[in-house]
């Protein structure tokens, strides 16, 4: 696919991802041909750029919108992602804490509409991207993880899922039968997708809508009112940030976001006796209560797509080589796929890859516009992204419109996450020092969860999270 692709044992590596290697790359859009100007510059092609350029021109379909993506639509997260389209967001808790229950309830309850809201819209635009509401099941594999899940259980009805529930060994294995799993939790509030089928209709969409895309064309730096590429500047009132793990390699923003890694892997498609032993018929996207967590989908083609930390975080916050994936994290994932289903042991990974994800100093998605400078940003997704992205590009329409006289303040615009300031990330070694330590933490800590049947966190988690602020 292209020169990071790497193939051993039959398992193709990096190639961006096993979802761009099915659905193939988009045909190029010409770099920036000079300077221009423009009513919005949207940085980033990814949900969080795409859906932004979306809303705002259907809102104003008047807008000259123009998206600039250093390489192409779909190549960060976006198109490398687990394909979870769920309600979880970032920093819930921590906005409740600074807010008020109430106005964290709020948030709760737009991120729920807004799994059906990306829904309704695929129907709308007839993106078809291998959709399908299953919920979400996240079990548990030991007696700390079960003590973790109810706690999960109880935390979420308290913040409005009433439809949330709660099963035992035997109710979660009707379901599907993880090997080892003494209880899940399971919320309507989740979809399976295909990221790239998402990617690519969304980019369609909005490009018949009347919006300009260039690919290759990287921003080096953004100004107020201004983003300057080596190939011009796009001059514009109002200019969003839209590079969520990338945004380190932007001038002044080194220590914004910290890029964490995350890697998948995708099996062979499984035969239907493999499946018969598995069950996942509801085809819901499916987690574990680990602290180095696990998640995984059913894909449309009968695989198994599973992801999890594989080297949590690169030295100087640099990000990837098109998804390339050391083999000792490919094998750990293979292991994790074995341990859940260990009729899957002779079964071939067909494909491995990696992408970054951003985090901030204390773990909270926001959407921001500065309204002095009319430069937005919306990301520090750690990881629940798929659908956060959408709620972000909803909330930056909104702020947009509100600030340029076309609208009012609004309900999202009034949510907790909006306009959220937070520190930045410590200075080098510290940082790669911090994130090393807590996913050694993590490991451990799991690894003593599944040996000793305590029903407790272990506490070296729980101090591992306290220090980094999550
Ligand atoms: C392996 C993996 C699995 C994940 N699984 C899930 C999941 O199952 N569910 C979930 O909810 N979330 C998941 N996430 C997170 C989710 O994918 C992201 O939160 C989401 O895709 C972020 O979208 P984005 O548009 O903000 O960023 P991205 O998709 O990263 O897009 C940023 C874009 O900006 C471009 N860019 C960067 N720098 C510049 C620049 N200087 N100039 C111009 N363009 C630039 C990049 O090329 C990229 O296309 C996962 C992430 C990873 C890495």
């Amino acid at each position: 696919m292209n020169s990071s692709t790497g193939s051993n044992g039959g398992t193709v590596n990096g190639g961006i991802s096993f979802w761009f290697a099915q659905e193939g790359l988009p045909d190029p859009r010409e770099p920036l041909p000079g300077d221009r100007t423009a009513d919005v510059c949207v940085v980033g092609g990814g949900y969080t750029g795409l859906w932004t350029a979306y809303y705002l021109k259907k809102a104003a379909p008047f807008l000259d919108i123009v998206v600039l993506e250093a390489r192409f639509c779909g190549y960060g997260a976006s198109g490398r992602n687990g394909g979870w389209l769920y309600n979880g967001i970032a920093g819930r808790d921590r906005y409740a804490a600074l807010h008020g229950h109430e106005a964290a309830v709020r948030l709760q309850h737009a991120m729920n509409a807004t799994v059906t809201e990306v829904l309704d819209v695929l129907d709308a635009e007839k993106i078809e991207a291998d959709q399908h509401r299953g919920g979400v099941l996240e079990v548990a594999l030991s007696p700390a993880q079960l003590a973790r899940l109810k706690e999960f259980h109880a935390a979420e009805h308290a913040f409005g899922e009433a439809d949330r529930e709660i099963y035992g060994a035997r109710e979660t294995a009707e379901r599907i039968r993880v090997a080892g799993a003494v209880g899940s939790s399971w919320t309507p509030h989740g979809a399976r997708l295909h990221p790239v089928k998402l990617v690519h209709g969304l980019r369609a969409a909005v490009e018949a809508l009347g919006v300009t895309i260039h690919e290759s064309t990287p921003v080096t730096e953004i100004r107020p009112k201004h983003a300057v590429t080596p190939y011009g500047t796009v001059r514009a009132p109002y200019v969003l940030r839209c590079t969520e793990g990338f945004t380190a390699s932007l001038a002044g923003q080194r220590r914004t976001w910290l890029p964490m890694n995350s890697s998948m892997i995708a099996t062979e498609p499984l035969t239907d006796a493999q499946w018969d032993s598995i069950g996942w018929n509801g085809l819901e996207t499916l987690g574990d209560m680990a602290h180095a967590y696990m998640y995984a989908q059913r894909t449309a083609d009968g695989r198994i797509a599973l992801g999890g930390r594989g080297v949590p975080y690169r030295y100087g916050s640099r990000t990837d080589n098109d998804g390339r994936t050391q083999p000792q994290t490919i094998e750990a994932l293979r292991e994790v796929l074995v341990r859940f289903f260990p009729q899957l042991a002779g079964v071939r990974v067909d494909h491995a890859w990696s992408g970054v994800l951003g985090v901030p100093r204390d773990w909270c998605a926001t959407a921001t516009l500065d309204r002095s400078t009319g430069i937005g940003w919306a990301g520090g997704y750690v990881g629940s992204g798929v659908a956060t992205t959408n709620l972000a590009a909803r909330t930056l329409r909104d702020l947009i419109r509100q600030d340029s006289g076309q609208g009012g303040a609004t309900e999202l615009t009034t949510l907790p996450w909006v306009g959220h300031k937070v520190r930045k990330w410590e200075p080098e070694p510290f940082r790669w020092l911090g994130v090393q330590t807590m996913y050694a933490a993590f490991r451990g800590a799991d690894h003593r969860e599944s040996t000793t049947h305590r029903a407790t966190t272990d506490p070296v988690a729980r101090w591992a999270n306290r220090i980094a602020g999550r």
